[in-house]
C-alpha cells in the first residue's frame, strides 16, 4: 500500500518558508505569496502608464485579468 505523500507533504511545506499572502489591488483576489516581510510595491500595470521603477514581477489576477508589477522595495 502507498502512503499518502500528498497530503503528509502538505503540512511540512505550508510552514517551511514563511509566506505572505499579497492580494490583487483592484479586487483582493489572492495573487502571490510573498516569501519576505518586507513591504512590496505593486502597481497596475494597464492604468498607469508610466511606472517609475522596474518591476521585478509581473502577476495577472485570475479574476479581474488586471496585470499588476511587483518589486520588493530593498
Ligand atoms: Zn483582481
Amino acid at each position: 500500500m502507498r502512503k499518502k505523500t500528498v497530503s503528509n507533504l502538505a503540512g511540512p511545506l505550508e510552514t517551511r518558508v514563511y509566506r505572505r499572502r499579497v492580494t490583487c489591488p483592484a479586487c483582493g483576489w489572492h495573487l502571490i505569496d510573498a516569501c519576505h516581510r518586507e513591504p512590496i510595491d505593486i502597481t497596475d500595470l494597464r492604468s498607469s502608464q508610466e511606472v517609475s521603477w522596474e518591476p521585478d514581477f509581473v502577476a495577472r489576477c485570475q479574476r479581474c485579468k488586471n496585470e499588476f508589477g511587483i518589486r520588493k522595495k530593498n
